[in-house]
């Protein structure tokens, strides 16, 4: 029988299409790729930092800020050189006519996860990630200082099929004078949960979860990984936090390296072992002004890109799963399992 699926973040159903699912091996042959650098010249590369906007941070491989004229570095954070939002744009909107109109007030910030040409995040070491991870948090804390900025949204895009038109892996920040719909809704739906149970949702999924143990991949002493019950992509991996905060950038540093230790598991995983797919990740986090202290526990998503979203889920919005998190969370449990 296909099954609806409640998501008790979002609030609303999915649908796991358990006659039409496809089993977890399935999905390798349909996408396996080589990647190969395009020998094109890149703006990203060491050597090659006139090529972008003025920098805003630089970190070297032992994690330590340094001067913007170092030639040592392995990360660099920089304003996008084509800015979907502008941060000297008015925040606040007007009418046209019966339309509201706002100036695109916002940040859009790139980081180069790494000073050589690297296409896939797998390719990097735990501790790389790490740094990655706390540049994340750095650049947090310090868009937090502008009350205008009411969300931000960390993300990465890996593979042509995922939306990454510079090759060379890179993060995007973009920071918004609100709460993104994604977010709102995520919002909405654990503060209904809170309200019913006195209790977060998402501790309340990590605990059940940990009993049930059909769809938790990995844990270490402060993070697990999983695949949603109510999945809406083949292989949706997430990271969750042990501990209950609202907001990433508050986590304290000594458990940045087990957040990596996580993320290194997934992307060597979706290299080695899926062919190679493209995906998005992306960080949900609450809101830099608005407390959400009892209801809102951030997360990490990654989303491969296995499956096309058709005419179905873009009317209504309801998203088929093609493969069930139980049978994709066993397959992935066992591939790593035969590492770590
Ligand atoms: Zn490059
Ligand atoms: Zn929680
Ligand atoms: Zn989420």
């Amino acid at each position: 029988m296909p099954e609806f699926r409640r998501d008790i973040i979002l609030d609303e159903w999915v649908i796991i299409a358990t006659e039409r699912a496809k089993r977890p091996e399935m999905f390798i042959e349909e996408k396996v790729k080589i990647e190969k650098p395009s020998g094109m010249i890149c703006p990203f590369d060491k050597g090659n930092e006139s090529m972008t906007p003025p920098e805003i941070l630089r970190m070297d491989k032992n994690g330590a800020i340094i001067n913007y004229t170092n030639p040592d570095w392995q990360i660099r954070v920089v304003p996008n050189k084509f800015p979907a939002l502008k941060p000297f744009a008015a925040p606040g909107s007007v009418l046209h006519g019966i339309y509201n109109v706002m100036d695109g007030f916002g940040l859009h910030e790139v980081i180069i996860n790494s000073s050589e040409h690297i296409l896939n995040l797998s390719q990097l070491s735990e501790y790389q990630l790490s740094l990655i991870a706390d540049v994340y948090i750095r650049r947090l804390k310090e868009i937090k200082k502008d009350s205008r900025i009411e969300s931000v949204i960390i993300m990465l895009n890996q593979g042509r099929d995922a939306g990454a038109s510079i090759e060379h892996s890179h993060s995007q920040i973009f920071a918004l004078p609100f709460n993104s719909p994604v977010l709102e809704k995520e919002l909405r739906g654990t503060l209904k949960y809170y309200r019913k149970y006195k209790r977060c949702a998402v501790c309340d999924i990590l605990s059940f979860e940990l009993k049930e143990n059909l769809r938790i991949i990995f844990e270490n002493q402060y993070f697990v990984i999983m695949q949603p019950f109510a999945s809406r992509n083949p292989f949706e991996t997430w990271i969750i936090p042990k501990s209950h905060h609202p907001n990433f950038e508050n986590i304290k540093e000594d458990i940045i390296p087990a957040f990596a230790q996580c993320l290194k598991i997934i992307v060597d995983f979706f290299y080695n072992d899926l062919g190679n797919p493209s995906f998005n990740y992306y960080i949900h986090t609450g809101p830099l002004h608005t407390k959400t202290d009892h209801h809102y526990h951030w997360h990490f998503e990654l989303v491969p890109k296995l499956s096309i979203k058709a005419g179905f889920e873009i009317a209504t919005g309801i998203d088929i799963c093609v493969a069930t998190p139980e049978d994709t969370a066993k397959f992935m449990k066992e591939k790593i399992t035969k590492i770590h």
